[in-house]
């Protein structure tokens, strides 16, 4: 086979690399970590898109996006990925945006998506519950109707990002006389809205980025319904079949290999340079091999999905395990590079001086709190468990 990109996807990447050189703010760069980026980040970087016609890279012109090919997507998010760019909502670009394009009608569309063009408005994701992650149909969040709203009533938990969100984006029960998956709802909920609280969970990244967030009589109109009522366990599976070429992060693995490589040519042990150490060589080679076969899965599977191909499901959720098992070892790999410094660089909030003075310092700090957060990779977006299974009656047919 041969990978060598043609000639107007190189000039596309220049194109890119110009933009980024160019119309980027110097402070908007040399940012990203696996995590989201800061609220006022994303709204500035969004902005900044919208202005040069990219507001929307991943939907297609009809939508207002660029109608990019899966390479010039790819090309694009891992030219913004080596800039260190900041992050865009990724939840409304890659979940909700596809959602709202399909099934969002023109008086929903003109509420909402100049917002989101222009960056004003950041969402979040509510759809798991106490109880209710791998097994979501099984949701208990009540939403009755009342005259020209339904009042909605419950608890959605590990919501990401909710305390910077604007808007949520929520299943609601709203039929329990009927199979369960035929009383789910979808509603657009403003997070203003009386009656919503939003509680910290801390992780063990040391971040704050998860929440439990709790309704309590809070009123939606009705017209924030997407799609009809009961039409919300469908709507979910759409968007859920978006979902897996984007949790394998691709841009983020390649940079977690350009840094590791540094570490491996920088840093010595007992004398020998990491790189030149068989074990830790061989550890190098065989992460590099994953990589880019992880690269090739990527793309056939993001492809699978822009053409919407039932084999999308098979080789997404594959991906999704190679992918999420793939950032764990690879950043448990960093850590361990960075021998004695990889526990120090685990930024210390009552000795932020730690880390002052060691090799590699800039690079290495946070290091160890991404592997720690990359623990959860193979729990959200559906958990490793529950993507074999899929894997195991899909393909298998048991
Ligand atoms: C960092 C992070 C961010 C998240 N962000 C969001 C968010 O923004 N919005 C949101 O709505 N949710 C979010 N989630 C929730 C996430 O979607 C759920 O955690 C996930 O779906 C798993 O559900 P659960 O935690 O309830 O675990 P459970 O479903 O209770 O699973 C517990 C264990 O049982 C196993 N299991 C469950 N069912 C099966 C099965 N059928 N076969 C085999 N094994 C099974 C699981 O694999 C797991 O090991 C986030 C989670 C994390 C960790």
């Amino acid at each position: 086979m041969d990978f060598t990109p043609d000639s107007s996807l190189v000039a596309f990447r220049q194109a890119v690399r110009r933009f980024l050189d160019e119309d980027v703010p110097a402070d908007l760069k040399g940012l990203r970590r696996a995590t989201r980026s800061p609220r006022e980040q994303v709204m500035r970087w969004q902005k900044i898109l919208n202005q040069r016609g990219w507001g929307a890279p991943y939907w297609a012109k009809e939508h207002g996006g660029t109608g990019w090919t899966v390479p010039q997507i790819l090309a694009f998010d891992d030219e913004c990925s080596a800039a260190g760019t900041p992050t865009q909502d990724g939840f409304v670009h890659k979940l909700l945006g596809p959602v709202l394009n399909a099934f969002a009608t023109p008086e929903q569309k003109a509420q909402h998506m100049p917002a989101i063009f222009e960056g004003e408005r950041l969402w979040c994701q509510g759809f798991s519950e106490p109880g209710s992650g791998s097994d979501l149909a099984s949701l208990r969040t009540r939403a009755v109707r009342d005259g020209d709203h339904y009042v909605v009533n419950g608890q959605k938990t590990w919501t990401s990002y909710a305390h910077h969100a604007d808007w949520i984006f929520l299943l609601v029960r709203t039929d329990t006389d009927v199979k369960k998956q035929a009383g789910i709802s979808f509603l657009l909920v403003d997070m203003n809205t009386p009656g919503i609280t939003v509680r910290p969970i801390r992780s063990i990244d040391d971040a704050h980025h998860l929440n439990e967030t709790f309704f309590d009589n809070v009123r939606v109109p009705v017209e924030n319904l997407i799609g009809v009522e009961g039409q919300g366990w469908s709507i979910t599976k759409f968007l859920l079949n978006n979902e897996h070429a984007t949790t394998a992060d691709l841009p983020e693995l390649k940079r977690y290999m350009r840094e590791l490589k540094l570490f491996a040519s920088t840093l010595q042990a007992d004398g020998q340079r990491l790189c030149e150490r068989p074990v830790f060589a061989l550890k190098l080679a065989r992460l590099e091999a994953e990589l880019q076969a992880l690269e090739m899965l990527v793309q056939r599977v993001a492809r699978l999905e822009q053409e919407h191909r039932p084999e999308s499901h098979t080789l997404g959720s594959m991906l999704k395990i190679r992918a999420t098992e793939f950032q764990q070892r690879i950043t448990e790999a960093q850590v361990e590079a960075l021998g004695d410094y990889g526990a120090i660089a685990y930024p210390h909030p009552h000795e932020p001086n730690l880390q002052q003075g060691y090799p590699l310092q800039a690079l290495a700090t946070g290091i160890a709190n991404e592997m720690f957060f990359r623990r959860a990779s193979t729990i959200y977006g559906g958990t490793s468990e529950v993507q074999r299974g899929i894997i195991a009656k899909l393909l298998f047919q048991l």
